[in-house]
């Protein structure tokens, strides 16, 4: 078997090492003798995302938001439109979550039409939601407890086009209101949280990744690996955010 990754925009989206995720997937799938590829598609780049089957779009600010704006425009956010109907899976942090949506209003005012994906849009507030955050995956979604970091004053509100990741158990999620966190729609997986999300969270790993390899070769489900180091980074965070 094999997995072509593209990651969208990593010299741009790339949030508290975001790009973890990236090589945390590679290991995990070359530890069981996948093969994998990663390419970066940078602004500007005419690569044919119909050539991949798993993308990652990592955080970013409000600026780098808007920079995007011209190229999402010319393109490639019809193309990322038409991967998400075909079924490709998507695992989409922060300001690249917010970016799958239909729009953002920043704090100072400004609408950003976005690549319209997701039933989801995001409305910015001066007071920021930062700190260690925990959320307990749908059972649609692994069921897995997952443990990140946030950093946003995007509040970002699902319409009924797409179910959240998962509950809130610390932290504030989509918008600090509703309990939601993440937004799930086809095989794109999208959620609030950096850190980077998936090494400290192996099992939402193995999710993500069978949940590729079973679109591309009917259903897969990975071997465990020793996950010794990852499960004890695991289980500190739950321990300390649940006190
Ligand atoms: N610019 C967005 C916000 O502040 C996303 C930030 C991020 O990706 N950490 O809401």
């Amino acid at each position: 078997m094999e997995l072509r990754i593209c990651h969208l925009y990593p010299d741009v989206l790339n949030l508290y090492g975001d790009q973890g995720n990236i090589i945390c997937m590679s290991r995990r799938l070359k530890s069981r003798g996948i093969d994998v590829s990663v390419t970066g598609a940078c602004i500007g780049d005419s690569c044919r995302l119909t050539d991949f089957d798993l993308f990652f779009i990592g955080g970013g600010q409000d600026f780098e938001q808007e920079v995007l704006l011209g190229d999402l425009a010319s393109g490639r956010a019809a193309d990322i439109r038409a991967a998400v109907d075909d079924g490709k899976t998507f695992l989409t942090i922060c300001g690249g979550y917010q970016m799958m949506g239909t729009h953002y209003v920043t704090s100072d005012g400004v609408r950003c039409d976005f690549i319209g994906a997701l039933d989801l849009y995001t409305v910015g507030r001066n007071e920021r939601m930062i700190g260690n955050m925990m959320f307990k995956c749908s059972e649609q979604n692994g069921g897995s407890m997952i443990v990140g970091f946030e950093n946003h004053s995007g509040r970002t509100y699902l319409g009924p086009g797409c179910d959240p990741l998962g509950t809130v158990v610390c932290g504030s999620g989509n918008n600090g209101e509703d309990g939601t966190e993440g937004a799930r729609y086809k095989n794109v997986f999208g959620s609030y949280s950096h850190g980077p999300i998936l090494p400290k969270n192996p099992a939402f790993a193995d999710f993500v990744l069978e949940n590729a390899l079973s679109r591309r070769y009917g259903e897969v489900h990975l071997d465990p690996l020793d996950d010794k180091f990852e499960l004890a980074a695991h289980e500190y965070m739950i321990a300390r955010l649940a006190k």
